[in-house]
């Protein structure tokens, strides 16, 4: 299913993830069904599906609409991109080692804190692989 506003392939996603990242005002406006995460960075919606929910009705910032370091990568624990940049500078580029230092990655609660609603693990090891790139 595509975004209905910019046309993106959308993601498919838990309607429970949905559901418990929307803003608490926004809970009753929610109705169960399919859901699926616009992920183009430029397209202010959010989550669309059975309903369209815009960024502004999340709780949490979106790493996959907002390149700034304090946005999470890891939403079960709270560990922001710019934490990982600052400990890939003091461990280097071995991922374990900087999901030791870190705690990212080990929260287990992906489904609902995860604005995919899947493990943080894919997507740290690729911004990782960026700033292997860019040092
Ligand atoms: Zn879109």
């Amino acid at each position: 299913m595509n975004c209905p506003k910019c046309g993106t392939e959308g993601i498919k996603v838990f309607a429970e993830t949905v559901f418990n990242l929307l803003k608490d005002e926004e809970k009753e406006r929610f109705q169960d069904g399919l859901y699926f995460a616009c992920t183009n960075p430029s397209c202010p919606v959010a989550y669309f599906g059975e309903k369209t929910f815009e960024v502004d009705l999340i709780k949490t910032t979106l790493w996959y609409k907002d390149e700034g370091d304090d946005v999470y990568l890891c939403y079960c624990n709270k560990v922001s991109r710019g934490e990982i940049k600052k400990a890939f500078r003091q461990v280097g580029p071995d991922l374990k080692a900087i999901l030791a230092l870190t705690g990212a990655c080990g929260g287990g609660k992906c489904r609902t804190e995860n604005p995919l609603g899947r493990c943080c693990h894919s997507v740290i090891e690729q911004y990782v692989e960026e700033l292997k790139t860019f040092s």
